[in-house]
C-alpha cells in the first residue's frame, strides 16, 4: 500500500539535486508536497508542478522553520535535505567552518524535527528522513573532516529520535548516499582544477562504476516513508562503496 498517498510531505533543500528529485517523486506518488529552499529562483522551477507547493525556507532560522510549519499544518513526512560539504582535513578547518556545518547539517534537522513532531505525535505517527552520507560514522573519506563529523551526528540524532518515539509510531531513518549527481557535486568537481580527472576519481569510488542519480535517492526516500517496519536505520545507497 502506498502510505504516502495524500500525505503532507515537507522537503528542505528542494531547489536542486536530491531534494528536488525527492519533492517530484513524492508528488508523483500522490503526496501533497511543500517544497522549500533558500534559493527562490531554483524553487520557482517547481512551481506549477502537480502536487507541489513552494515556500522559501532558510533552515538556519528557527523562526522561519516555525512559520513554515505553522502555515503547512500537520506534516506526515519530513525530508531533511539541507547539507553542505566542507573540503579539507582537520588541519584545513577554521572554527567558523565547523560551526557553520553543525548549524546547517545538524541543527537544521533539530529545528525542523522539533517543529513538526508535536503534531505528528498528536496525529498518531509520521516519518522523518534525514540526509546523511556514506561519509559519516559509516566511512572515513579523505578531505571531508567537517562533513564526515557532522553527517555522523545526523546518524546519531536519527537513532536518538527513533528510540525516543518508536512506541508512538514515529519512524526516523537516515539515507547515506555515495556520490550523487547534483549541482553542488559539479561545483566540487570544478573546484578540483582538472574536471575530467576529478570526475573519474569520484566515479572510481563506486564499484558499480558510475555516479548515482538524484532520482535513485528519491526512490529510497519514498520507500522509507512507506516502509512501516523500519526505524532508526542508516541506509547506504552508494553503488557498492561500502561493500
Ligand atoms: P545540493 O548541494 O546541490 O543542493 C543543496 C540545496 O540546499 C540547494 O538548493 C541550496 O539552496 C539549499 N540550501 C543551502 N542552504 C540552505 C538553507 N540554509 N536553508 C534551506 N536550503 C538551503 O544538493 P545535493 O548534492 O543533492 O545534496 C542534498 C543532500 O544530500 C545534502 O544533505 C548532502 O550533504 C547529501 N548528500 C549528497 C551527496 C552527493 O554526492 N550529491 C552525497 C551524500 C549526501
Amino acid at each position: 500500500t502506498d502510505w504516502v498517498k495524500d500525505k503532507t510531505v515537507l522537503v528542505t533543500a528542494a531547489g536542486q539535486g536530491i531534494g528536488r528529485a525527492t519533492a517530484l517523486t513524492f508528488a508523483a506518488r500522490g503526496a501533497k508536497v511543500v517544497a522549500t529552499d533558500i534559493n527562490e529562483t531554483a524553487l520557482s522551477e517547481l512551481e506549477g508542478s502537480a502536487g507541489i507547493e513552494t515556500r522559501r525556507l532558510d533552515v538556519l532560522k528557527d523562526m522561519d522553520v516555525q512559520t513554515v510549519v505553522a502555515e503547512t499544518g500537520p506534516v506526515d513526512v519530513l525530508f531533511n535535505g539541507a547539507g553542505f560539504v566542507h573540503a579539507g582535513s582537520i588541519l584545513d578547518m577554521k572554527d567558523e567552518d565547523f560551526d557553520f556545518a553543525v548549524d546547517l547539517n545538524v541543527r537544521s534537522m533539530i529545528r525542523t524535527i522539533r517543529a513538526v513532531l508535536p503534531a505528528m505525535l498528536e496525529r498518531g505517527g509520521g516519518a522523518i528522513i534525514n540526509m546523511a552520507s556514506v561519509a559519516s560514522s559509516m566511512k572515513g573519506v579523505p578531505n571531508r573532516f567537517v562533513y564526515t563529523t557532522t553527517k555522523a551526528a545526523v546518524i546519531g540524532l536519527t537513532k536518538a529520535v527513533a528510540a525516543d518515539f518508536v512506541a508512538q509510531n514515529i519512524r526516523c531513518n537516515a539515507i547515506c548516499p555515495g556520490t550523487v549527481e547534483s549541482p553542488s557535486l559539479q561545483d566540487r568537481l570544478r573546484a578540483q582544477g582538472d574536471y575530467e580527472a576529478a570526475r573519474a576519481a569520484f566515479i572510481a569510488r563506486q564499484p558499480i562504476g558510475r555516479i548515482g542519480t538524484p532520482e535513485e535517492i528519491a526512490d529510497l526516500a519514498v520507500h522509507l516513508a512507506n516502509a512501516t517496519y523500519t526505524t532508526g536505520q542508516a541506509y547506504a545507497i552508494d553503488g557498492g562503496w561500502t561493500i
